[in-house]
């Protein structure tokens, strides 16, 4: 049985763990390689190292650093089949989502090659006679994220490129169920000309991330996760004098006005819905068709699509829409939530209850369920299910539908699909919810804009990428200066003015 290692000082090592947790290959249920769950004492010492590698990268200029994310995106480029492969088969997305999902971690990495310009303070000539006013983005030292299993290649991407370009150390924590891909991100870095110590990877569960939460060393923690554990590590990152960024869980909602395109919402649909078997963050879990006929004319559309969609291992290649969900524990969670909105009235119009694929009974395969006639105090409303299930709620106007979004605790994503760009405008102005789609079901920003969700989605308040990520990667320090041109008239008891 393959032991997963940890990365520490440019090198795949052997973690000192005890514990371990089972990484399976949900395509077939096997269990594939046991990942190390680390002490405190090990995270510390990992830790210790980074520290210890950082001052010497963030005395190196800008300019020189960024070179090494130029090598970094080639190197991504290069192996970009190796890396698809390998996290298909830990998360069991299809080979071109895996591609996806490692093409925008790299365009990140591209952004972070912008650094020399993005790490400019301002100047200010002759604030007052004789003096220069200017302002410095320093490093914070040594930071640490923890990611989830749904985007093992971009989520740390998003979160080790721009700390580790501004200046910084970086340890990350993967999760414990897809840990390989992260592993082989620190090796491209390494040889893309990172120093030694500057990107560390250490696996393990709550006990390695309790240890990152109270070493005194870490200056500032990224997560991306459920919402519980969001609000756990926010508020103990922050109890504890860190800047911390937590993003958490969604249910984005898609309003159908009756004027829509309808084959363009039900395709729509069917990507954002069941792409990646639902787990993503800017799924669309929830659609809202206004009007009756809307809705009669969207679920007849988008049945039929939902019955076809074709549901299978990774090694299928091209021929397959999505694949197995991650775990088993998941499987279960997601039918039985199935079952709740099926006992609490909902209709199932797509019933995937019984798939089961030829030759995969072990798999974690989950067919395609699309339910209407969904209230709001039903679970599959009111939860986060993470799987291939899309749920209809009916609106019988425009200003009920944006009130069922909005009303939602979530608000990472959502979307409307409408020819009228009045509607279209005040939906974007009025929405409580941080990105929004028009005729575009999931809104994932660009690298160069920034990525983050309102409401019970979000935790801090700058968001992922983009400039943003400049600004909580770095601390502003800012400079008044005066050369006088002899020494001066003594003290001054009021405070400086530059009239
Ligand atoms: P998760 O919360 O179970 O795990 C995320 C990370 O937290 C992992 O590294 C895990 O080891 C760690 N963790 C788990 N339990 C912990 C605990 N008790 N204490 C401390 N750390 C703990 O999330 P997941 O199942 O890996 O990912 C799916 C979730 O992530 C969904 O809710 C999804 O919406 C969300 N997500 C959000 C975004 C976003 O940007 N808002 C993006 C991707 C995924």
């Amino acid at each position: 049985m393959q032991e997963i290692s940890n990365f520490v000082n440019g090198q795949m090592t052997k973690s000192a763990a005890t514990r371990f947790s089972d990484v399976f290959n949900p395509a077939t249920g096997e269990v594939q390689a046991q990942c190390p769950l680390a002490t405190t004492a090990e995270v510390d010492d990992i830790i210790a190292k980074a520290a210890e590698a950082q001052p010497k990268w963030a005395a190196m200029n800008p300019q020189r650093r960024a070179r090494v994310f130029m090598k970094f995106v080639d190197l991504l480029n290069q192996n970009m089949d190796k890396l698809a492969e390998a996290l298909s088969r830990e998360h069991g997305k299809t080979l071109p989502d895996a591609k996806g999902d490692v093409q925008r971690g790299l365009e990140v990495a591209e952004f972070c090659i912008g650094a020399p310009h993005l790490l400019k303070g301002e100047f200010t000539d002759s604030a007052g006679t004789g003096i220069d006013m200017y302002s410095m983005k320093q490093p914070l030292g040594v930071s640490a994220g923890i990611t989830p299993f749904n985007f093992p290649a971009m989520i740390p991407m998003w979160m080790f490129a721009p700390a580790i370009a501004c200046g910084n150390a970086f340890v990350l924590k993967p999760s414990e169920r897809a840990p390989t891909v992260p592993l082989m991100l620190a090796e491209l870095m390494s040889e893309a000309g990172l120093p030694d110590g500057v990107l560390q990877v250490v696996n393990g569960d709550k006990e390695a991330v309790d240890a990152l939460l109270h070493n005194d060393t870490i200056q500032s923690i990224g997560f991306v996760g459920s919402t519980p554990i969001a609000e756990y590590i926010y508020a103990t990152g922050c109890a504890n004098g860190k800047r911390v960024q937590c993003f958490g869980g969604a249910k984005n909602h898609m309003i159908i006005m009756p004027d829509a395109d309808m084959n363009q919402a039900a395709d729509a649909l069917l990507g954002a819905g069941y792409g990646a078997a639902g787990e993503r963050c800017m799924a669309i879990s929830v659609a809202v068709p206004v009007g009756e006929d809307t809705a009669d004319r969207l679920i007849e559309k988008l049945a039929p699509k939902v019955e076809a969609l074709k549901v299978g291992p990774y090694t299928s290649g091209a021929d397959v829409d999505y694949g197995p969900v991650v775990t088993n524990a998941a499987k279960d969670n997601i039918l039985s939530l199935v079952q709740s909105g099926v006992d609490a009235g909902a209709k199932l119009v797509v019933d995937g209850r019984n798939f089961n694929l030829q030759g995969y009974e072990d798999g974690f395969f989950v067919g395609p369920h699309l339910f209407d006639h969904v209230t709001p105090d039903m679970d599959i409303y009111t939860k986060e299910i993470f799987g291939p299930v899309l749920c209809t709620v009916r609106a019988k106007t425009y200003e009920e539908a944006i009130g069922y979004a909005m009303d939602h605790e979530y608000g990472n994503g959502t979307a409307i699909f409408t020819r009228d760009g009045d509607t279209a405008r005040d939906f974007a102005n009025r929405i409580n919810i941080g990105m929004v789609g028009v005729n575009v079901p999931i809104p994932v920003p660009l690298a160069y804009h920034s990525f983050g969700g309102w409401k019970k989605s979000a935790f801090g308040d700058l968001n992922q990428h983009g400039t943003d990520s400049f600004k909580f990667y770095t601390r502003t320090k800012t400079v008044t200066s005066r050369w006088p041109s002899g020494l001066k008239d003594g003290g001054e008891f009021s405070i400086p003015t530059m009239d």
